[in-house]
């Protein structure tokens, strides 16, 4: 990987990659190291500008480009979406190439200089999950306003997923208006569906680039970020980088009974047996996986306090302690094996009437190591019979690979989150939701997850729910962390054989 220095026909941003240094730096800090580490500054990157981050942000928020789960959505909002991009990124318009997948899927294409190194993909999408009726009122600033209140910009989709992809378009308009080329292509993915599922967006163009032969050196896609006080015991803040995520599978669950008159019941009734189903299944979890927290234990155990620390650091020998232990943190636990909850329950019509079917779906959710077949098989024998067990179809996916912490991409991904995030802890992580990215897992070795924004307690609460923000002074950071990303992963092969 080591070539020649890549971007720039001015060398205007290859100097900025001088003036900024690469850190070899610790990945997995320890006592002294991160000392260290706690009075270095984020090393930003010299002239981008966090104001026009803002201001396109707020304006990315104000188009409601909603998914609904039937897959409906408002054509025309879409339209104007890209439109918006087109008129604010007027450089990467002019010279990167467009495609557009299905009418509203996004490909960009920065073609490199050197056709002989595989290109790395940047991702995010553009549709956002609705704001559930009645709550509206209850968010500090309109969800679809696009406003920066107290230093916080709200609004639907400020973190998933348009704070992201404004981050990448901003540091590619950066870069070209330095006159930047890089060596090896960067492809920008944003799919228009991922919040149902990415079928018709990143499955396409995933689809599409691998007919074409592409096969990307890494992928980076939402799914991590640096998490202040968010893991329970942790001071120092920790950026979780997604390195797998989980699968999953709905299942309905119909329980069935005599229908009839309710003034005279019977001992066994359709609510009532599929009522002792769910709660057999809340009983009986899906055992454990401790594997697939390892990695994050490894990188977290000089920082976990007490007993877990010392056991996090020998996790093979305390595997099923630890488990023990972590069972009592939901998130925790949801980290370390397959969950199961229902979502949806039916059943009966008239308060005097007997249903003759009562359905749940539960919603699985697969940690790597187990499958859709295993775990499917888990919840046969544990509600037995008694009770119809159907997956629902268009809803079932594997989960992924793990890719790797011991590669060059791993290594340069995580050295400009070092140099961005200095007092972080770099642990991997197995993702619990689902991203676009996992379209790539088949044609790329290493599929990252990760964007450039901390998130509080506060802010994770905003996922998918009420006052999503992104804060106004991580505009600087997120932009520059996607400037050095390209510089030296797309970029500056010098720096790169510099740092290992
Ligand atoms: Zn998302």
């Amino acid at each position: 990987m080591s070539k020649k220095v890549i971007v720039g026909a001015t060398g205007a941003v290859a100097a900025v990659g001088v003036a900024i240094g690469w850190r070899a730096s610790k990945r997995y800090p320890n006592g002294d190291g991160d000392r260290k580490a706690q009075k270095r500054a984020p090393l930003l990157v010299e002239g981008v500008n966090a104001e026009r981050f803002v201001e396109a942000l707020c304006e990315a928020i104000t188009f409601p480009t909603v998914v609904l789960d039937d897959g409906t959505y408002e054509t025309d909002v879409f339209d104007r979406f890209a439109s918006m991009l087109v008129r604010r990124y007027p450089r990467i318009s002019a010279e990167l190439e467009r495609e557009v997948f299905n009418q509203h899927g996004l490909l960009f294409t920065w073609e490199g200089t050197d056709p002989d190194l595989d290109p790395i993909v940047l991702m995010a999408h553009h549709d956002v999950v609705p704001v559930e009726k009645g709550t509206e009122e209850d968010w500090i600033a309109p969800p679809f306003g696009g406003t920066v209140v107290d230093g916080k910009i709200y609004g639907r989709g400020a973190l998933d997923c348009k704070g992201p992809l404004i981050a990448i378009f901003e540091a590619i308009e950066y870069l070209l208006e330095r006159d930047a080329s890089p060596e090896r292509t960067v492809y920008v993915v944003s799919g228009h569906d991922e919040e149902i599922g990415g079928r018709n967006g990143a499955q396409v163009i995933a689809h599409e680039l691998r007919t074409r032969g592409v096969t990307p050196w890494f992928v980076v896609d939402e799914g991590g970020a640096v998490v202040d006080g968010v893991l329970r015991g942790v001071s120092a803040p920790v950026a979780l980088v997604g390195i797998a995520e989980k699968g999953f599978v709905n299942l309905k669950l119909t329980a069935h009974g005599e229908g009839g008159h309710s003034s005279v019941p019977p001992h066994g009734t359709a609510i009532l047996t599929l009522a002792s189903a769910i709660v057999a299944l809340e009983a009986n979890p899906v055992p454990a996986r401790i594997d697939a927290i390892r990695p994050m234990l490894t990188a977290l155990s000089d920082h976990l306090p007490g007993v877990v620390g010392a056991l996090a650091s020998r996790p093979a020998a305390a595997a099923s302690l630890l488990s023990r232990v972590f069972a009592r943190d939901v998130l925790m636990d949801a980290l370390q094996r397959t969950t199961m909850v229902p979502t949806i329950i039916e059943g009966g019509v008239k308060a005097n009437v007997l249903p003759q079917s009562a359905s749940v779906v539960v919603n699985l959710r697969i940690i790597p190591g187990d499958t859709s077949e295993t775990v499917v098989d888990h919840v046969r024998s544990v509600i037995g019979e008694s009770v119809d067990t159907e997956i629902l179809p268009d809803f079932v996916r594997e989960p992924s690979e793990f890719s790797r912490i011991d590669s060059d991409a791993w290594e340069t991904l995580t050295g400009v989150i070092d140099e961005m995030f200095p007092s972080a802890i770099v642990a991997p992580w197995v993702l619990v939701g689902a991203t676009d990215s996992w379209f790539f897992e088949s044609f790329s070795r290493d599929v990252y997850r990760f964007s450039p924004f901390v998130l509080d307690e506060e802010g994770r609460g905003g996922y998918h729910g009420t006052n999503e923000f992104v804060r106004e002074d991580g505009a600087g950071r997120a932009v520059s962390f996607f400037v050095r990303l390209i510089v030296v992963a797309a970029g500056t092969g010098d720096v790169l054989s510099g740092s290992s």
